[in-house]
């Protein structure tokens, strides 16, 4: 019974020692086995012969066999080379850049669509021009601009004119309630900006406005629909009031200036007057994009007179773009320069202690800084956008008119913490080779403190130098400086 066991025993230990053994190099495999079949040997008849075989002890057998993979790994790669490598790796510029750019592209690949997606307007988009409310202006019925924008249609220079009239909403659909911005558009604003619907259709009759219509975005219809291509009797509720869905439109269908998802007729009734809440626009299209003619239409535009009075503001589609690419270079500018003041200690270190011997040492030394940092910033910015736009108004949890300032804060939030984290690490690498300084040697407290310096010494692995921190970081006597080490020392560093 026993040498039955026993048997037994050795029978599955073997298969996991075989089943390790293709881990171990050709030319070692038959001697690693031999060896391996040898101990369990042993191990399993001591147990068995000295009745000391139980649930504990088979175990521990067991978890030996499996270990013998991680031994057969260790076969196959030179053990201390790996360790050492493992050890070295992480504090190398290169390491430190590609794991960055890695969580940036990860972040990239989550970003939603519509972040990359540049709206598709019809093909001279560079003739549109989109009238909106200066920032600074009082509100303005959408009415009043509906009316001029009728009178600036008839300038032989504009080709066509349409408004409309956002607002932030609340639509409930099979998925449940959402924020959404809707606005009331006069029917010539698809034709105007190139839009095609996906299905069903756009509003044409403008004398027969249809009360209760409305036209979903495409992500609005995939939310609440799930994508469903059949379209009908599809209802959803808008601000509490039922209505019909007749058209989905391409997710490239954007107004210029704001993100609608949602469209109703601008006649439709009921219709109720939201001062300060319902914001117009007027979308023209010009005859020809000759910029004396852009000039003169915007001139023309900014003159209107309305009986209550309004600044307005005439901007290109590209100009839109751009306005919003220049306002967060600004804020992004601005932030870096109070960051830099909120950590200035440690970057008026990293400022006196560069490296100085050559200009390519100094090139590269900021270099690398400023792809880290610059990377950080980019996937800060990704991060701050995805996790607002993905995840806390997916939950609910910040409302869509609200959800563009949290991005901002979490943006200069994130950013304290990347920009503070870079200046650190800059810090502690290597004037030459940029590799984090490792060795630290602590200086005790001399008889004569304030004389003698304390504090610690950062040794470059390389031997290229060192770099002095002071115990007392204000003192006048001692500073944070780097030392270079002469040629002799790396020598002997490669040596050891
Ligand atoms: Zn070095």
């Amino acid at each position: 019974m026993p040498e039955q066991t026993a048997k037994n025993l050795l029978r599955w230990c073997n298969l996991i020692l075989y089943a390790a053994s293709p881990i171990v190099p050709r030319a070692r495999r038959a001697e690693w086995l031999h060896q391996k079949h040898r101990e369990i040997w042993h191990w399993v008849h001591f147990l068995v012969e000295s009745g000391r075989l139980n649930i504990t002890t088979e175990q521990e057998l067991f978890r030996h066999c499996w270990g013998s993979f991680a031994d057969a790994l260790w076969c196959r790669l030179n053990r201390d080379k790996t360790l050492a490598f493992l050890r070295s790796y992480p504090a190398t510029p290169r390491f430190c850049l590609v794991s960055i750019f890695l969580i940036v592209l990860a972040a990239l690949a989550v970003s939603p669509a519509s972040l990359w997606r540049s709206p598709e307007y019809a093909r001279n988009a560079g003739s549109l021009l989109n009238v909106s409310l200066n920032g600074n202006s009082r509100w303005l019925e959408p009415e009043l601009l509906w009316d001029a924008a009728v009178d600036w249609s008839h300038n032989p220079l504009v080709a066509g004119a349409a408004t409309y009239a956002w607002r932030p909403s609340v639509i409930n659909g099979p998925a449940g309630k959402q924020d959404v911005l809707s606005a009331r558009v006069t029917p010539e604003i698809f034709k105007l900006l190139g839009a095609k619907p996906l299905f069903g259709q756009t509003f044409d009759n403008d004398d027969a406005p249809c009360s209760d219509c409305v036209v979903l975005s495409d992500a609005i219809w995939r939310k609440q629909f799930n994508g469903d291509t059949k379209l009908s009797d599809e209802f959803v509720r808008l601000n509490g009031r039922r209505v019909h869905v007749v058209g989905v439109l391409s997710d490239r269908f954007r107004l210029p200036d704001t993100d609608v998802q949602v469209y109703t007729p601008f006649q439709a009734t009921p219709f109720v007057r939201l001062p300060g809440f319902e914001w117009p626009g007027v979308v023209l299209r010009l005859a020809n994009g000759v910029p004396a003619n852009v000039a003169k239409i915007q001139r023309e535009v900014r003159e209107t007179n309305f009986p209550t009075p309004a600044l307005l503001d005439v901007l290109s589609v590209s100009d839109i773009r751009y306005r919003s690419v220049r306002s967060w270079l600004v804020i992004g500018a601005f932030a870096i320069l109070v960051i830099v003041c909120l950590n200035w200690q440690a970057f008026r270190q990293l400022c006196t202690t560069r490296p100085h011997r050559t200009t390519l040492d100094v090139s590269r030394w900021w270099g690398f800084f400023a792809l880290k940092t610059g990377l950080l910033v980019a996937f800060v910015w990704l991060l701050s956008v995805n996790v607002v736009d993905g995840v806390l108004q997916n939950l609910g949890l910040v409302p869509l008119h609200i959800a563009s300032g949290v991005t901002m804060w979490a943006f200069l939030v994130g950013l304290n913490v990347a920009l503070g984290w870079s200046i650190r690490d800059q810090n502690i690498r290597c004037r030459l080779c940029l590799v984090r300084l490792r060795t630290q040697i602590v200086l005790t407290t001399s008889s004569v403190p304030l004389l003698d310096p304390s504090g610690c010494d950062l040794l470059c692995d390389r031997a290229h130098g060192m770099l002095h921190v002071p115990a007392m970081q204000f003192s006048s006597l001692d500073s944070e400086r780097w030392i270079d080490f002469d040629e002799s020392w790396q020598t002997l560093a490669q040596d050891t």
